[in-house]
C-alpha cells in the first residue's frame, strides 16, 4: 500500500498528470530484509528493473552490488558510486564492442549461455570471468523468463569448459526461477542443475565458484506472498541439500522485490462508458496504460491493486484501459476488474505495487503522451 510518505507528497505537490512515486524508505526496508533473509549472499540489484538514480545511488552506498544488462546501465551503476568489481554484464545476449566497452570500464564478470557468446566475451574481455546460465521452467512464476536465456545443464559444462580453453575464468552458473515466483521450491528444482554443473566439471578439474541465484523474489499484490525470510530458508536449505557443508559463493539479483513495493503511480479517470445500455460492464479508461508503463498487464499476467478514495461502497465488474489509440491499450478485460460503482470522471486512483517494470516500459510519445514521471522520495 502506499505508505503516509507517498500519500503527503501527493497531496501536498499534486503533481499533474500520471506518475510513480518511489519512496526510499521502503527500499531500504527492502535490501536489510534480504541481507537478513541470505546474509551469506551477495546483493546484485537487477537495475532494470528501476534504474532511477536516487535508488542506485541509495543501494550503492547500502553496499549493493548491481546486475546489469546494457553499456548504459553499466554507467548508471557507476554514475550512481559503484566500483566495476560490483557490477556485473548479466545479459546473455551483448555485442562484441559493448563487451568491449565494459572491459575498458573494468567490469570483470560476464553472463554466457553458449559458445558463441564465450568467444566474444573470450576477445572482447580476456581472462574475464563468466558465468554460464541454465534454463528453468519458470513454473509458479507470474512473469516467467523461460526458453530465452539459458541453456541446458549438459550444455552449461561445455559452455564453461571452452570459456577455460578460451582463457576466461569458468566462474559460476546463474539461472532465473521467472519474476514474481511464488513457489518456495523452484530455487531447489534450479539447484538440483547447478550442482550437477558444478560436479561434472570438477570431474575435469575445473572448480566453479559461484552460484547465481537471480532474481524472482515478488511483491505483493492482490495476493498475499511468502515474506523474504520464508525465501531465505527455503533457499539455504536447497544450498544445503545439494552442495552439503561445501556451499559456494552465491549472489541474488532482486530487482521486483527490492523495489515493488515501493511505488505508487497515481492516475485519473478520463471516461466511464459501457458499450451497450444493457451491459453489466463498465469500461474504465485510466490517462495511464499498457504504453504509458503498465506494460506487465500484458496478458493479464501482473494485476496490480487499485485504491480509490470511494472504495468500500458497491463494486462492479470493470474492463480497464488506457487512454491511446491502440486497441491493445487494454489492462483487463479477460477478468474484469471490480471498481466501485460511484467512480466518476475525474477522479484520481492509486496503483499500487508499481516501483518495478513501470517507468522503463513507458512508450517515448505514443499519441503524444509522454512517459511516465517518476519522483523518488
Ligand atoms: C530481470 C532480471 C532479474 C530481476 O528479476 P526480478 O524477478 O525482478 O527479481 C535478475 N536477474 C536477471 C538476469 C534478470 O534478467
Amino acid at each position: 500500500m502506499a505508505t503516509q510518505r507517498i500519500l503527503d507528497f501527493l497531496a501536498t505537490r499534486r503533481p499533474a498528470g500520471p506518475c510513480l512515486v518511489v519512496d526510499l524508505d521502503v527500499v531500504r526496508d527492502n535490501y536489510h530484509a534480504f541481507e537478513r533473509a541470505l546474509p551469506d549472499s551477495r546483493i546484485y540489484y537487477a537495475v532494470k528493473a528501476n534504474p532511477a538514480p536516487e535508488i542506485l545511488r541509495l543501494l550503492a552506498a547500502m553496499g549493493s552490488s548491481f546486475d546489469t544488462a546494457s553499456v548504459a546501465e553499466i554507467e548508471m551503476a557507476m554514475d550512481a558510486g559503484a566500483p566495476a568489481d560490483r557490477i556485473s554484464f548479466g545479459n546473455t545476449i551483448k555485442k562484441e564492442r559493448d563487451i568491449a566497452r565494459a572491459y575498458e570500464l573494468g567490469i570483470r564478470l560476464y553472463a554466457v549461455d553458449c559458445v558463441e557468446e564465450v568467444e566474444k566475451v573470450a576477445r572482447a574481455a580476456p581472462g574475464a570471468r563468466v558465468f554460464c546460465r541454465v534454463l528453468t521452467d519458470g513454473e509458479g512464476a507470474e512473469w516467467p523468463l523461460s526458453r530465452k536465456f539459458g541453456c541446458v545443464p549438459d550444455m552449461a559444462v561445455d559452455v564453461l569448459r571452452s570459456a577455460a580453453v578460451l582463457g576466461l575464468e569458468p566462474y559460476g552458473v546463474s539461472f532465473h526461477v521467472g519474476s514474481q515466483q511464488t513457489d518456495l521450491s523452484a530455487w531447489d528444482r534450479a539447484l538440483t542443475d547447478a550442482k550437477r554443473v558444478f560436479s561434472t566439471l570438477a570431474e575435469e578439474g575445473i572448480v566453479l565458484n559461484m552460484v547465481n541465484m537471480g532474481g524472482g523474489f515478488p511483491t505483493r499484490y492482490l495476493r498475499e506472498v511468502p515474506v523474504a525470510e520464508a525465501y531465505g530458508r527455503a533457499i539455504f536449505s536447497a544450498l544445503r541439500k545439494h552442495f552439503g557443508n561445501r556451499i559456494p559463493e552465491t549472489i541474488i539479483e532482486p530487482g521486483r522485490g527490492m523495489v515493488g513495493n515501493a511505488g505508487t503511480i497515481k492516475s485519473e479517470v478520463v471516461l466511464i462508458s459501457k458499450k451497450s445500455d444493457t451491459d453489466d460492464v463498465r469500461w474504465v479508461y485510466l490517462d495511464i496504460g499498457k504504453f504509458g508503463g503498465l506494460a506487465e498487464t500484458m496478458d493479464e499476467a501482473i494485476r496490480y491493486p487499485i485504491v480509490t478514495a470511494r472504495d468500500g461502497g458497491a463494486a462492479g465488474p470493470c474492463v480497464l484501459a488506457g487512454p491511446t489509440c491502440d486497441s491493445a491499450d487494454v489492462m483487463y478485460e479477460k477478468t474484469p476488474y471490480p471498481l466501485p460503482l460511484s467512480l466518476t470522471i475525474g477522479d484520481e486512483v492509486l496503483i499500487e505495487g508499481t516501483g518495478a517494470y513501470t517507468t522503463t516500459y513507458a512508450s517515448v510519445a505514443f499519441n503524444g503522451f509522454e512517459p511516465l514521471r517518476s519522483y523518488v522520495i
